[in-house]
């Protein structure tokens, strides 16, 4: 393995995202710079796997960039409904009508497919890979896995995405419900961060400074 880190792009255009990936790369040192800033658009995600789509994204925006991107490719995933929406989380009411992508229309289809079950369980799934350039030959990989609930009745402003009907059932609240940093604690995203950066770690890919 090469040099340390000292500049990240992160592959995504979802708000939500960045602003947790930024948060739990802080404290690395790693200066982190979004796709969009750099004139990248989306990449494609033709594929079945979280991790297959995770490697596509994080590879396009580093061919664009000439630096070492991560990618998160993520969703729910709802056993009752086979799984879905599973790795197509971010378009799924729009796989139904062709409309744009909108949180709300893919939380009213989740909300209505499931009201006919009564196992609400649902899990969050989070893969994040790192390559050091569009051709490496060892990318990182890590993921995480949050459990939950699905409720009818959205509750919460934070968050993005599912949260509001994301129930935490040890908790009593829903993912939108939670602060900031509570979300990372604890989520599907923040251990697969902690993971990939454990990782990066111990292959001395992260810049020495503050503890993590
Ligand atoms: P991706 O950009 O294809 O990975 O789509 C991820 C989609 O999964 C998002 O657009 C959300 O709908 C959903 N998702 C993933 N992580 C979260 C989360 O932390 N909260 C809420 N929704 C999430």
């Amino acid at each position: 393995m090469a040099a340390t880190l000292s500049r990240v792009v992160l592959a995504s255009g979802n708000a939500g995202k960045l602003r947790e990936l930024r948060a739990l790369l802080e404290p690395t040192g790693i200066e982190v710079v979004a796709q969009g800033a750099l004139g990248v658009g989306d990449a494609e995600e033709p594929h079945a796997t979280f991790v297959e789509n995770a490697l596509a994204k994080a590879r396009h925006a580093s061919a664009a960039t000439g630096l070492p991107a991560i990618a998160d490719d993520s969703g729910v995933c709802v056993p009752a409904l086979g799984g879905a929406p599973g790795v197509r989380s971010a378009r799924f009411a729009a796989d139904l009508d062709g409309a744009p992508r909108s949180d709300a229309a893919n939380n009213a289809r989740l909300v209505r497919e499931l009201a006919p079950h009564a196992d609400r369980s649902a899990y969050y799934y989070c893969a994040l890979v790192l390559v050091r350039g569009a051709d490496d030959p060892q990318p990182v990989i890590a993921d995480g896995l949050w459990h939950g609930e699905i409720v009818a009745s959205p509750r919460g402003e934070g968050g993005f995405g599912y949260d509001p009907h994301f129930l935490l059932p040890e908790t009593g609240r829903t993912a939108a419900e939670l602060d900031a940093a509570t979300k990372n604690a604890t989520s599907h995203r923040g251990l697969a961060m902690r993971e990939l950066l454990s990782k990066l770690a111990h292959a001395r890919l992260l810049p020495a400074g503050p503890v993590r």
